[in-house]
């Protein structure tokens, strides 16, 4: 009896254990009661290694779960389809969805992307999306999370940050189109222009007839080319067609889309000299990625397709972190509501709000998930870092906080990290790039990526083909001072080397994100050993770059359009002086002559006693026009006939003496240049002309240390021009210097640029010889060889740059590239020249004066004549007159009969 109550107080503990206990005990009791289904939907084609990685991931989690005792067993109705027919892909998700599925995981191509959409919202449906189709625009659809990071932010910065204004986009899918689209819009929104050439692949195993296509219809030195595939097989066969239609050269760069580049081989690309660049979000560093990769790579590849490798695919990678994502998702509703399944599953089955079994897509109404909103929920809160980094969604259900390395092949150089981008940072600062190589001048060292700037006279494409009549190649394709400058280097150096025009055109500025453009960011990037250009010594570039010494001075000039020549004009020789100098000597002159004249006239020690005929008269030298006469022959510098006698008018002499003096010293020292000179009328001549004034526009190149001097000047003239250049509407910046130059040129002096002196004068050397560089220079500075920083060339090359600067291989380098290849003989430049000899025209005014003085004198001469025979005539009648009315005749002396018109002269009587 005892036996028989036992037994019944067992199996009473037995179910209460059952039906209270088990439900308490949370996910774990639940999991090996039901597994927790889960739909997936691969594409036949492209997710060969999905599956695998989806397969593995819950065959790996279940044996964990079994071994341990804990954790939910997944279970996958899994559907391979083709996800481009639409409408299996909707009948294979009803039927999955009645089967009874907690979500959904899978590839959507463009045609079944509304239809996943539009059940997974109709149903509540959550859908763990492994592509974009449709979504790098990333619309808001409610029961989607994507595994799948973005890409295209982090292409358009770095299109931005290599200054690509034009590129090829290759792509074998809509999401490409679509993803290309989002990227011109990016763009676009950040007011970066960029020429995007669309290229669809039809078939990618056979892409050579369109690669060729594109490269002949870019007729650039820079090719620039993005290529966005679907599968990551796809770009293992188009890379290797590239070679085969020599597209693998110095010049070509190509961007892939992929976050995939450790599972291509792209070791091959190390020797043509072509730049692919593309991106890597496993981090194989990681711990958890080294273990994993361990256990993946001792799979058997016969079983699980894709597997038995050391690297893993991304493909398998992001399935492997759905479903750790999905897990994670159930056990924080678990956690919030540890019965929240209890009602879902009878005997193993999900039944939905305990209506239907599954999830049916033929109810009407339609009877959504039950679970799907608060999944949902769950899925935005879950946080964790996985095979494919940091997983973490945002509240429309993408990926936020991943970081993306940026992995480049260039010469001599297979893939390496050359930066990292950031989901919420873009572009991370470059890795310093510290190669430790032992400082020895002697022994030869490997070939040397040169990076320089194709800027006239210092780099320019050598026209037509080389002597033999073959097409130039390698360096041979270069000419220049910075080419000469680098064989040069050759022989302290003992090196090989590559030259490299900057793919951006530009000399380097430092981007918001801590970026460098052009030549130093080629040197940050490590995509160059040195650079030989004409990059100028900065304090802002020393910080990231290592310089040389200078191996050439300049400083920051201005070039504006040549004036036409003025010939000097007829009466040149007045020009010497101003015309209110002449006003004053004129009222000098004046001043003078009255003055002279009234000493004289009033002060006694000018009259002298002198005989007159029968008279003694006293006389005094200075009438009104003996003393206008008198500071005239001062004036010409010729002899006086008078002198003053009294002291006053002595001093007045004197005084007008040193005047004259002066003044014509002063005349003669500038007259010949004002006769020879065909000057040139400046409308600038200094900085502050420039910036006082609004008629002439001026600029200077983007992305360089002139641009920096301006905007970070202290001095108010620079500052203002700044404040304007930054503002100014057209913008006044331009790409290369060649613009600038160019822009001068067409723009009638309308234009004035901001350039340094070494350009100046070698532009102002060049035909058409329209330009001149004015004014006086705005600052000193210096051109360098730039290296990475810790890079152990520093030492030789400073040591180099001084010995060619003694030895007078830099002078000669200069005067081979500036002034021997000048076009416009020595009359340009900023001089001008004054060796001419006179010819009439010069002096043809003072003839003309000559002339008038000789005709003037000729009718004053008339004139006095004619007054003199009227005023003889007149006397005549009078003494005639006289003679007949006097008995006495009274001798009269003459002088009396002209008493009032022969003064000075005052008659004494004699006393008799
Ligand atoms: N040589 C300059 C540079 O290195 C170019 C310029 O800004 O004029 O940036």
């Amino acid at each position: 009896m005892s036996l028989w109550w036992l037994l019944v107080v067992l199996v009473v503990w037995i179910l209460v254990v059952a039906l209270v206990v088990a439900p308490l005990a949370g996910p774990a009791a639940l999991s090996y009661q039901a597994p927790i289904p889960i739909g997936a939907l691969f594409d036949t084609h492209k997710d060969v290694v999905t599956r695998t990685g989806f397969m593995y991931a819950i065959s790996t989690h279940n044996g964990q779960a079994r071994r341990s005792g804990q954790g939910m067993i997944f279970h996958t109705e899994l559907d391979d389809l083709d996800t481009d027919d639409s409408f299996k892909f909707a009948s294979t998700m009803c039927q999955q969805m009645a089967g009874g599925i907690f979500a959904f995981y899978g590839r959507t191509s463009m045609a079944s992307h509304q239809i996943a959409q539009a059940f997974s919202r109709e149903f509540n449906m959550p859908f763990i999306a492994m592509s974009h189709a449709g979504s790098a625009s990333k619309p808001d659809h409610p029961y989607t999370v994507s595994i799948l990071p973005h890409v295209a932010d982090a292409i358009a910065d770095l299109i931005r940050h290599y200054g690509w204004s034009r590129l090829d986009y290759i792509y074998d899918s809509y999401e490409g189109l679509y993803q290309v689209q989002y990227i011109h819009t990016l763009l676009n929104n950040l007011s970066y222009s960029v020429d995007i050439t669309y290229s669809w692949l039809d078939d990618v195993n056979h892409v050579h007839d369109e690669l060729r296509r594109l490269d002949k219809q870019n007729t650039r030195s820079e090719k620039n080319f993005i290529i966005d595939l679907s599968t990551q097989n796809a770009y293992r066969v188009v890379l290797s067609q590239i070679p085969e239609v020599g597209m693998n050269r110095m010049g070509y760069n190509y961007l892939l889309a992929t976050m995939d580049m450790a599972t291509l081989d792209l070791q091959r690309f190390r020797h043509g000299g072509v730049n692919i660049t593309g991106f890597q979000l496993i981090n194989y560093s990681d711990p958890y990625v080294q273990e994993f990769v361990r256990a993946w790579s001792t799979v058997e590849p016969t079983v699980w397709p894709g597997a038995g490798n050391n690297k893993i695919e991304l493909a398998a990678a992001l399935s492997v972190d759905a479903l750790e994502a999905f897990r994670r998702a159930l056990d924080n509703m678990v956690k919030r509501q540890h019965n929240v399944f209890l009602s879902t599953f009878r005997r193993g089955v999900v039944y939905n709000r305990n209506l239907t079994q599954g999830i049916p897509c033929y109810t009407r109404p339609a009877i959504p998930w039950m679970h799907g909103p608060v999944m949902m929920l769950a899925f935005k809160e879950i946080t964790f870092d996985g095979l494919t980094g940091h997983v973490n969604f945002d509240g429309r259900g993408y990926r936020k906080n991943y970081k993306l390395d940026i992995v480049t092949v260039s010469l001599d150089k297979g893939p390496h990290k050359t930066g990292e981008w950031h989901s919420e940072r873009g572009l991370l600062q470059e890795m310093t790039v510290r190669r430790q190589r032992p400082v020895n001048n002697t022994r030869p060292r490997s070939v040397q990526v040169i990076s320089s700037i194709l800027t006239k006279p210092f780099l320019m494409v050598k026209k037509g083909p080389g002597p033999s009549g073959k097409p130039l190649t390698g360096n041979n394709r270069y000419e220049g001072y910075c080419k000469d400058l680098t064989d040069e280097l050759q022989g302290y150096l003992r090196m090989d080397y590559v030259l490299k025009p900057v793919n951006d055109g530009e000399f380097g500025k430092e981007l918001p994100n801590g970026t460098w453009t052009g030549v130093v960011g080629d040197l940050r990037r490590g995509e160059a050993d040195m650079a030989v250009a004409p990059l100028t010594i900065t304090a802002d570039r020393e910080r990231v770059i290592d310089f040389a010494k200078p191996f050439m001075n300049i400083a920051i000039s201005m070039m504006i359009k040549r004036p036409e020549k003025q010939k000097p004009g007829v009466f040149a020789f007045m020009e010497p002086f101003s015309i209110p100098l002449w006003s004053c000597i004129v009222i000098a002159y004046v001043t003078v002559s009255v003055v002279v004249y009234l000493v004289s006239k009033f002060s006694p020690y000018e009259w002298s006693n002198r005989s007159y005929r029968y008279d003694r008269v006293v006389k005094y030298d200075f009438n009104l026009g003996n003393s206008f006469w008198f500071s005239m022959e001062a004036l010409m510098l010729q002899g006086s006939d008078h002198c003053p006698r009294s002291v006053a008018g002595r001093v007045i002499g004197g005084a007008w003496w040193f005047f004259v003096l002066i003044v014509i010293t002063s005349y003669t020292a500038n007259l010949a240049a004002f006769l020879t000179v065909e000057r040139m009328l400046h409308p600038i001549e200094t900085a502050d002309d420039l910036a006082t004034q609004t008629e002439i526009t001026y600029g200077l190149v983007d992305g360089g240390s002139t641009r920096k001097f301006f905007e970070t000047s202290q001095v108010p003239t620079y500052q203002r021009m700044w404040n304007y250049m930054k503002t100014a509407q057209p913008p006044v910046f331009v790409k290369t210097v060649e613009e600038g130059v160019q822009r001068v040129r067409d723009s009638k002096g309308k234009y004035a640029f901001l350039i340094e002196s070494s350009m100046n004068n070698y532009y102002n050397n060049r035909k058409p010889c329209d330009t001149a560089r004015v004014g006086g220079d705005l600052n000193l500075e210096g051109f360098g060889i730039a290296m990475p920083h810790g890079s152990d060339l520093k030492e030789i090359i400073t040591y180099a740059t001084l010995k060619m600067k003694e030895d007078g291989t830099l002078h000669r380098l200069e005067t081979k590239w500036w002034y021997e290849k000048g076009e416009c003989g020595s009359n340009t430049g900023h001089r001008e020249s004054n060796k001419r000899s006179l010819s009439l025209s010069n002096v043809a005014g003072v003839f003309y004066i000559l002339i008038t003085g000789l005709v003037l004198a000729i009718v004053l001469g008339l004139v006095e004549i004619y007054l003199n025979k009227r005023y003889s005539a007149k006397a005549q009648e009078q003494i005639m007159a006289r003679t007949r009315t006097q008995t006495t005749i009274a001798e009269t002396p003459p002088a009396e009969q002209i008493n009032g018109l022969l003064e000075p002269y005052k008659i004494l009587r004699h006393p008799r």
